[in-house]
């Protein structure tokens, strides 16, 4: 039986990638690896020290020696950045914003590409993106592409946001998501595609738990192999 996989999750914003991956992680007490979250963290330093979404070298020197830490509290999974907790500030629409500018420039991607191929080497790893399957682990055991109807990815990642505590209405949801998918999709580096060899799993009508326990499935077959 194969163990230690590298299992890559990818799709658009809103398709329930988060929840899925983090619920299959756990399951097979894999490490859950959210490669977003890294974008944001460069998209809020762009935001917060004035920094262009299209000064390519400014945007590399804020990649370089993040003093990163993911940790588990009872509250949940919080993201460190030194002693600040970032946690809910990258989750802020201005920051997915920024974090879909920065995340084309090529200078970005390959600082992030290299810390999220040493963060998955060991296998053992559900990593959530949208280059993950095609670009960070084009070899991974098992891949899928999650993706759900616009209205029900903007559903949900409004719901999520309220969760958060970050406020905002249903419309504007809709609208910029419908824009960072675009741009994610038609930027030049590593534009958020499916893999050819990657499982589809349309999440629109399925609950959370339908949605796990169908990549569970798949997990499953090919560690049998
Ligand atoms: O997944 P999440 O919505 O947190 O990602 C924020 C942004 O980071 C995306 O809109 C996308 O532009 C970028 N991203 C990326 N490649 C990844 C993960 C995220 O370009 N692997």
């Amino acid at each position: 039986m194969k163990t230690a996989l590298v299992i890559a999750i990818d799709g658009p914003s809103g398709a329930g990638k988060s929840s899925s991956s983090r619920q299959l992680a756990e399951r097979l007490g894999y490490r859950y690896i959210d490669t977003g979250a890294l974008y944001r963290i460069i998209g809020l330093l762009a935001w917060e020290r004035h920094v262009s979404t299209d000064d390519s070298e400014g945007l590399a020197v804020l990649c370089r020696d993040l003093p990163l830490r993911f940790v588990s509290d009872p509250s949940g999974a919080r993201i460190l950045l030194g002693e600040r907790d970032i946690t809910t500030a990258i989750r802020q629409p201005e920051v997915s914003q920024m974090a879909s500018k920065v995340s084309a420039q090529p200078a970005v991607r390959q600082a992030l590409l290299i810390l999220q191929r040493q963060m998955g080497q060991d296998g053992g790893v559900v990593l959530e993106g949208r280059d993950i399957g095609t670009v960070v682990f084009p070899d991974a055991d098992v891949k899928f592409f999650l993706d759900a109807s616009p209205e029900e990815r903007g559903r949900r990642r409004h719901d999520e946001l309220q969760q958060q505590g970050v406020t905002t209405t249903l419309e504007a949801t809709l609208r910029e998501m419908a824009e960072r998918d675009q741009r994610d999709s038609e930027r030049a580096h590593a534009p958020l595609r499916r893999a050819e060899d990657a499982i589809v799993v349309d999440s629109t009508t399925l609950a959370l738990e339908e949605v796990v326990s169908l990549l569970l499935q798949h997990v499953a077959a090919v560690r049998k192999c």
